[in-house]
């Protein structure tokens, strides 16, 4: 090699010791014709001095070398002189003394710094990746995302499952988000799609009697895409054959603490995991995918609201509505254009407003509780609503009267941004949480039939399965859900393995007989030939390496994303392709969105 040493790794045993070392030049300063350059590689960084007095003509290279310079440097490890070191660096006890440089290639000044880390235009940093990723940060992201991959495959592993591969060219297989699709040269008119994920494939593997299935999977989702949303991403996806509910969530219980123990010990892991049903979390938190890192929670106010005068309570109430809200500690002095920025991104969630009260002293008043909804209130109700949030002198509380759905969304949203606001979520805190008793099935409006919550291989409880035919709404899921820190991680269930089952599922779920038996007749059948009880999971390895990253997006955690637009800037992909290639495919663009 190129090297004997890799620059990250050299410390003050290694005194004396001869190297060569091979790396970019992170960093340059002369000091009166001494040359101090750090020097970087993939496992680190280094400090190299260029001496005259040690070697002229190594000093002569390194007075040419520029910032992402490749070199060659030979020298000797000595101790750093008492008082220049560096203990921010791993290396900061010694440097190198160079005898020979030798400049391997140049580079152009980047367009973007390297070494530091302060913040570029998105754009820049897809489209010049390879650059972007020798930032330290981005490189411990990337070596971090594969300690994460090598450990689980270690520990499941050990637990007899085997990784098995699945095609990328396969059929639909709902997932509720739409498919890309590839056409095919050798069928003309026909078309795979590509996996929103190995559902169906992992579940035949169980039928297949392998038993203990997983895979580092590819999915790929046609989305509209968000911070922790890309359109090709990354999943451990499991399938566990003879298990219950029990199994899965302990086995991931288990896997999560022990992977954060081993390669994040620094973070914090709140044990056990809690677990909420659908039901509570919703009440509690206004979603199902709370941040249990910080209180907050939901307050009901609706009875208290319906008994009152205030117009905004009771046409809530009146129409079926709710009257919820949160009470925040220590926000009462939030000043009218504070509070109108809080009205507004409520506002962006759907409600026609949000009612403020500020609870200014110590007694409870209307003269002492700032709010438009003070004066409509008689004292006991005023009373009632504080002993409710259990507000305290000082605190705001925030009140949404709307149609449930719209009540916890936007408490939900009001309640993350205020504990960002009071720096509640501290990101060195994984907070993982189990989510269970989903309801199976809800009701699509636009669709005008059942939908799944989760997807339509998803058993019922096994009492619930006379309510299929009567009362769909009330039948529960056999589905879990794994959320950390307000994200959602990953989702499984125990599956359907009867055929019957599964067609009536299908059925509700608005396929005619003809559409099963065309996506999914290979599935159906082999439920017949003795499926065994089965059931699995799958998370969202770009999110688990964001949240272990204690990055915002899960972009910092892919060595090549694309854009919010599913473009990736650095290949400028999608691109046009050859009207021979388009031919070849059958294919033909319609006319209005020629170049
Ligand atoms: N295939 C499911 C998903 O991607 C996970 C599962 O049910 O195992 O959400």
């Amino acid at each position: 090699m190129l090297k004997s040493h890799s620059c990250g790794e050299l410390r003050k045993e290694d005194t004396g010791q001869k190297v060569t070392l091979a790396g970019w030049v992170h960093r340059r300063r002369d000091h009166g014709g001494m040359v101090f350059i750090d020097l970087r590689d993939s496992s680190g960084i280094v400090q190299v001095v260029f001496n005259p007095q040690v070697s002229q003509e190594a000093c002569q290279v390194a007075g040419s070398l520029r910032n992402e310079y490749v070199v060659q440097v030979v020298g000797e490890i000595v101790l750093r002189p008492e008082g220049t070191e560096n203990p921010r660096l791993a290396t900061g006890e010694i440097e190198v003394v160079a005898k020979k440089g030798i400049i391997l290639n140049t580079s152009e000044t980047p367009p973007f710094y390297i070494n530091e880390d302060v913040e570029v235009e998105e754009s820049l940093c897809l489209k010049d990746r390879f650059l972007y990723l020798r930032r330290p940060r981005m490189r411990d992201n990337i070596i971090l995302r594969h300690r994460m991959v090598k450990f689980i495959r270690d520990f499941l592993d050990g637990r007899g499952f085997l990784e098995i591969e699945t095609p990328i060219l396969i059929k639909s297989t709902p997932e509720g988000a739409r498919d890309y699709l590839v056409p095919s040269r050798l069928n003309p008119g026909k078309f795979y799609a590509l996996p929103q994920s190995p559902q169906q494939l992992k579940q035949l593997l169980m039928v297949a009697g392998l038993e203990k299935y997983f895979q580092i999977a590819k999915c790929f989702r046609d989305e509209d895409l968000r911070a922790d949303r890309q359109p090709e991403f990354t999943q451990l996806d499991l399938e566990v054959s003879f298990v219950e509910e029990e199994d899965i969530l302990q086995l991931m219980e288990q896997l999560f603490t022990s992977l954060v123990e081993t390669v994040k010990p620094e973070m914090q892991l709140l044990k056990p995991f809690p677990r909420f049903s659908y039901k509570e979390a919703m009440g509690r938190y206004g979603t199902d995918k709370p941040d249990v890192r910080f209180g907050m929670e939901l307050k009901d106010i609706s009875d208290i609201a319906a008994q009152t005068d205030f117009a905004v309570f009771r046409s809530a109430v009146d129409n079926g509505g709710e009257v919820r809200g949160i009470c925040v500690p220590g926000c009462a002095h939030y000043s009218r254009h504070e509070l109108d920025g809080l009205i507004n991104l409520a506002k962006g969630c759907g409600p026609q407003g949000l009612i403020t009260m500020s609870f200014m002293g110590e007694s409870v008043a209307t003269d002492t509780v700032k709010s438009t909804a003070a004066r409509h209130l008689t004292q006991a109700q005023l009373e009632n609503i504080a002993a409710r949030f259990e507000s305290r002198t000082g605190d705001l509380v925030l009140i949404v009267a709307d149609v449930l759905e719209v009540v916890n969304k936007t408490l939900d949203e009001l309640r993350r941004e205020m504990a960002r606001r009071l720096n509640l979520a501290d990101d060195n805190i994984l907070a993982f949480a189990f989510v269970v008793d989903f309801p199976l099935f809800e009701w699509g409006e636009a669709t005008n039939h059942w939908e799944s919550m989760h997807h339509p291989f998803t058993a019922p409880r096994q009492e619930d399965i006379p309510l299929l035919d009567t009362e769909p709404a009330k039948v529960q899921a056999r589905h879990y859900d794994v959320v950390c820190n307000g994200c959602e991680l990953g989702s499984g269930s125990i599956r359907i393995h009867h055929r019957h089952l599964q067609e009536k599922v299908f059925q509700l779920l608005g396929y005619s007989k003809e559409d099963v038996e065309q996506r999914f007749g290979h599935f159906i059948r082999a439920l017949e030939y003795g499926a065994p009880p089965h059931g699995g999971i799958a998370v969202g390895l770009d999110r688990l390496a964001m949240l272990l990253a204690r990055e915002q997006t899960i972009r910092e955690v892919i060595a090549f994303p694309k854009n919010q637009n599913a473009v990736d800037l650095m290949f400028d992909t999608p691109s046009y392709v050859d009207k021979k290639q388009l031919d070849e495919l059958n294919l033909k663009l319609k006319q209005e969105i020629l170049r």
